[in-house]
């Protein structure tokens, strides 16, 4: 998932939780966050009503940093803690390299991940922020899946300035493309086969997996393409004519004739 940042009085962060609803409609579930600075302090006490004590680590390397605040403070979630601080390191540099290119933002290589005990989703970035918030209750009862983080922080190399009705179904199938790319995939998460109740805009992985048809079907380097056209904020949904020479209802057309895809999962 992903979070708009609106700017506002006393910058108020507004998430946002978009959600597409079978009928290609999105609804709100999101809710309200202040945006406040959090001191970076290891022995700091708990906020927002936890009982528990917060940690806060940071980790280097390679220039590459990451704060993870854990406000749970529940030391049963240390070990998927420490997986999901491996999978930064080994994956995020290939995120970055893959989706960011020449992003010369120079806070991108320093996240900040938020174990929030209060929050009952999986996990959110604010990019613009560079915080990835995760849902204590999700990792402790999912140890499994690592690989939402891989999701994440393809968000954060995305940094695309619009996240609307119009791009948040492709920007969340991007996001599982890449995760598709990069895993770690195990043996649960899987790009769904193809039905009939299917449509192109139903974002997540029945996207990525469309984008990955796409991709195999004579259109190597279309996703960069469009991601490309997101950072830029020029995108527009012709962008796939624009690229392939046939609109995105032709080619959801001709993949449903014809859905197989290659896949490697990593
Ligand atoms: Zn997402």
């Amino acid at each position: 998932m992903l979070i708009k940042k609106q700017w506002g009085k006393g910058m108020v962060a507004v998430a946002l939780g978009l959600a597409m609803t079978g009928g290609g409609v999105y609804s709100i579930h999101g809710s309200v966050a202040k945006a406040s600075t959090i001191t970076h302090n290891a022995a700091g006490t708990a906020q927002g009503g936890s009982d528990h004590r917060q940690t806060v680590h940071v980790y280097k390397h390679h220039g590459f940093q990451l704060t993870v605040q854990d406000k749970s403070g529940d030391p049963k979630l240390r070990p998927t803690i420490n997986q999901l601080v491996k999978l930064y390191f080994h994956k995020y540099p290939d995120i970055l390299s893959y989706w960011a290119g020449d992003n010369d933002d120079t806070h991108i290589k320093n996240v900040k991940l938020i174990i929030d005990a209060d929050y009952d989703g999986v996990a959110y970035t604010v990019w613009q922020d560079k915080e990835v918030t995760v849902g204590a209750d999700y990792i402790a009862s999912h140890p499994d899946d690592i690989a939402f983080l891989t999701h994440e922080l393809t968000h954060m190399a995305q940094a695309y300035p619009t996240y609307d009705n119009n791009t948040v179904w492709l920007t969340e199938g991007i996001a599982d493309y890449s995760r598709y790319l990069f895993g770690p995939n195990g043996t649960e998460w899987r790009l769904p086969e193809f039905s009939e109740d299917q449509h192109y805009y139903d974002s997540y992985r029945v996207t990525a997996r469309f984008l990955l048809w796409i991709e195999q079907h004579g259109h190597e380097g279309f996703v960069k393409e469009l991601n490309n056209r997101l950072q830029e904020n020029t995108y527009t949904i012709q962008d796939f004519e624009t690229l392939t020479g046939q609109t995105v209802e032709e080619l959801w057309a001709e993949y449903a004739q014809n859905p197989e895809v290659e896949t490697h999962y990593n």
